[in-house]
């Protein structure tokens, strides 16, 4: 029998070095295990899609049930959001939702769009989610829910036209005793950060009421502005204006809720009130390592006040409030302690904020407002008593089809806080 030969590898024999390898040597190897590792995973990923292959099919069956849905829905504007004028100024809160564009980790993990926005002919906002069901028989079928609602925003909207339909036109009332708040609610990673403080090259509304808000006061000598910005973690409040110090809250005998210790800082200029809100916000996700997680289980708190005189008296007072992911709120059946405790407490801040704008859809007197019952609500008091408290609320979500329960949540929540009704249209 003949010996087995010396192993050869594809370049020649396979022999070992004497010396040390060279540093050359080692960075070729380094290469070659990095593209060894790059194909394997390359490899891994065509094996999975062959396993996601017969659900391709199911995934074309739901696509084409969503597109005969939506085209039974009756022609409409093809713009759906209403004009400003058919939204009564005189309306407390104001309900939207915006549906993000569906992004590549979906697509890539065999997600579709679940979303329909449509106005229709009567210029009703409406919102569809297609939800899809596994019938007895195993047959792919899906039951579409509607929505309806102040104004409906699609994955096509920009935090401008955001604004420009939500904030702008009654945020002069600022100068009128007005109590503004704008909360962004949803699911974490459906677009509340996106569209409260946006990124570089697409600010969020912060950017755009700052810009008006110096317009606003431009021609009284007598106004100027100041901010502070906080978090509110764990039912602890955290000022990011001062890397994030912890701060109690006292309550006096009218019950006005005061922060102690709270930054509020004067600032003369638009340009210099976006430099200070953006270093508050970097403190926001960099003082912490797991930024992203830290930021979905906390509210963030933006407020800017107009004052008057020695700055006792405030004029307006505007507030955004980026809040923390919805999806949060279960975390109370959560294994570690920490988290069941901090989701609780978002529970509890999520339900009370919806009563407490109910309420003041209502024009309900103080006493039954349940402020109480959270530090969020006990914190925003203010926004919610006065005849000039206006509130925006806009709920962002997911349009991909492993979301649509976070999205149905999302949007069941919105929908109670306003109970708006289709208006029906008699030419149809
Ligand atoms: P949340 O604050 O709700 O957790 P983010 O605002 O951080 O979610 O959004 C998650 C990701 O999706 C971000 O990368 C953001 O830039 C992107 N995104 C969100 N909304 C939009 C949108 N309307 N258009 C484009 N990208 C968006
Ligand atoms: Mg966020």
């Amino acid at each position: 029998e003949p010996l087995p030969k010396a192993q050869e590898g594809p370049k020649g024999p396979n022999i070992k070095p004497v010396t040390a390898p060279s540093k050359t040597a080692l960075e070729i190897d380094r290469i070659r295990k990095k593209r060894e590792l790059r194909r394997q995973q390359q490899q891994e990923i065509k094996d999975m899609n062959k396993l996601i292959d017969p659900e391709t099919k199911d995934i074309k069956k739901y696509k084409s049930i969503i597109a005969a849905f939506v085209a039974g829905i009756p022609a409409g504007v093809s713009n759906s959001k209403k004009s400003l004028s058919e939204i009564s100024q005189e309306a407390a809160i104001r309900v939207c939702v915006r549906k993000r564009p569906i992004n590549e980790k979906e697509s890539s993990l065999s997600n579709f769009d679940v979303v329909t926005c449509r106005s229709n002919a009567s210029r009703n906002a409406l919102m569809y989610v297609h939800e899809p069901k596994v019938k007895f028989d195993m047959s792919k079928d899906m039951e579409h829910h509607q929505f309806c609602f102040d104004n409906v925003f699609d994955e096509t909207s920009t935090n401008e036209a955001v604004y420009s339909s939500t904030l702008k036109t009654i945020l002069p009332q600022l100068l009128n005793q007005g109590r503004i708040s704008f909360f962004a609610y949803g699911q974490t990673s459906s677009g509340k950060t996106h569209t409260v403080f946006g990124n570089q090259s697409n600010p969020g509304v912060y950017h755009y009421a700052c810009k008006d808000i110096f317009k606003l006061i431009k021609n009284d000598k007598s106004l100027f502005v100041t901010v502070c910005f906080y978090e509110i973690y764990g039912g602890r409040i955290y000022d990011l204006f001062q890397n994030k110090a912890r701060l109690q809250l006292l309550e006096d005998g009218k019950g006005d809720i005061k922060i102690m210790g709270l930054q509020e800082i004067q600032v003369g200029s638009y340009e210099d009130m976006i430099r200070l809100i953006d270093y508050g916000f970097s403190t926001r996700t960099t003082a912490s390592t797991s930024a992203n997680d830290e930021s979905s289980r906390s509210h963030a708190i933006l407020q800017i006040s107009i004052r008057q005189g020695d700055g006792s008296i405030v004029k307006g007072k505007f507030s955004l409030i980026d809040l923390a992911g919805s999806e949060r709120a279960s975390d109370v059946n959560h294994t570690d302690r920490q988290r069941r405790i901090e989701g609780a407490e978002i529970n509890k801040s999520l339900l009370a904020l919806k009563e407490c704008i109910r309420a003041l859809n209502k024009r309900q007197s103080g006493a039954h407002i349940p402020f109480r019952a959270s530090k969020l609500t006990q914190v925003l008091r203010d926004c919610f008593i006065g005849n000039n408290s206006l509130t925006v609320m806009i709920a962002a979500v997911s349009p991909a089809s492993d979301s649509c329960d976070h999205t149905l949540n999302t949007l069941r929540y919105a929908d109670r806080v306003k109970e708006l009704k289709p208006e029906k249209n008699s030419k149809l």
